[in-house]
């Protein structure tokens, strides 16, 4: 399969006057051409943090980007100027967010903002635009889309509002689509239709997808691998088959627990215990340790080597290397 984005250990920070949260502590995943990978984590985890990095869209100053490579296509991002990063956004890689109102101008009709999303970046005239348009609006599920073209965005439904920002983001073909919590703003079963359209959207196009969620039943229904992040880091990674059956680090067992069971009469929902760490200053061994319930010496102490499970699927926990001991030996005698 080949790899369309490589991010290798990627830092951010951000400077408040409390002092320097270590929001991203050093992140590695990789995205395969057409696939789905969703990042998952609760909120403050560094997940949004990191999708924005990968744009350039850290407000500098209070964010930096500390080190890190975002290797997009063979080219590192990270090193690019932000004009050359302004050719890329929206042409190569495109985001959209929660809010599809943030995202829409409301003094515009929906056929002005989408032509001029294409225009902005490809020389075509206005009647090819306009064809792109409507080519675009069908791609999304919106019925009527000539008639529609002339509304404007407080005449559309919420959900229909953030299939028209996916149609934004897709008018210039883009190999990469990050999509930032995208149904957290809508009902459920508007959410289960945008998903529904994400799954349509890249079997016709092919574009692969990061979805960053905090909400493992919308990853169930999309993604094909996941990598969950705490505290900064991503602590497990693997297929979405190796997470949701073989879960190894206490964290993603806790996650998989909190997630809502239709197949329950009772919903029995057991969140996790605690709240995650101080990001001014960082634990130096596993930041799950206070909350695990099987945290051993050795945790709290050096942070876990990442152990592979098999090809696809790689942990950060201790309880998967048989050579925490000697290194808690080691580290006693230091
Ligand atoms: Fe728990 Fe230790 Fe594994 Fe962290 S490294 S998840 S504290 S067992
Ligand atoms: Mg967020």
């Amino acid at each position: 399969m080949e790899t369309l984005l490589e991010v290798k250990d990627l830092h951010v920070t951000f400077s408040t006057y409390g002092g320097t949260v270590k929001a991203v502590r050093g992140v590695y995943f990789h995205l395969n051409k057409g696939e789905t990978l969703a990042i998952v984590g609760e909120s403050g985890c560094g997940k949004s943090v990191t999708s924005q990095a990968i744009m350039r869209l850290i407000p500098e100053p209070p964010g930096k980007i500390i080190k890190g490579e975002v290797i997009f296509k063979g080219k590192d991002l990270a090193s690019y100027t932000e004009k050359q990063m302004r050719s890329i956004r929206g042409v190569d890689i495109s985001m959209i967010f929660q809010d599809p109102m943030t995202a829409l101008n409301p003094t515009l009709t929906i056929g002005t903002q989408l032509m001029e999303g294409l225009r902005e970046h490809q020389a075509v005239s206005a009647e090819e635009a306009k064809i792109k348009a409507l080519e675009m609006m069908h791609l999304v599920g919106i019925p009527n889309p000539k008639e529609r073209l002339k509304q404007y965005p407080h005449q559309f439904s919420g959900g229909m509002r953030q299939r028209i920002v996916i149609a934004m983001a897709l008018i210039c073909e883009p190999e990469l689509l990050i999509a930032d919590e995208p149904t957290t703003a809508l009902d459920v079963t508007i959410q289960a239709q945008i998903l529904e359209l994400f799954g349509h959207i890249q079997a016709t196009t092919g574009v692969s997808i990061i979805l960053i969620t905090h909400d493992l039943g919308v990853v169930a229904k999309i993604a094909d691998r996941i990598a969950v992040m705490y505290a900064g880091k991503i602590i497990e990674t693997g297929t979405k088959y190796d997470i949701f059956y073989d879960a190894q680090h206490p964290y993603t067992k806790g996650l998989l627990k909190s997630v809502p069971r239709l197949d329950l009469k009772e919903e029995r929902l057991t969140p996790i215990d605690g709240t995650p760490p101080d990001l001014f200053s960082p634990p130096r061994g596993c930041p799950f340790t206070p909350r695990c319930p099987l945290a051993m010496e050795v945790c709290d102490k050096v942070y876990p080597v990442t152990t592979e499970r098999s090809r696809s699927h790689q942990v950060d926990c201790w309880l998967q290397d048989e050579r925490a001991q000697q290194l808690l030996a080691r580290t006693a005698n230091q």
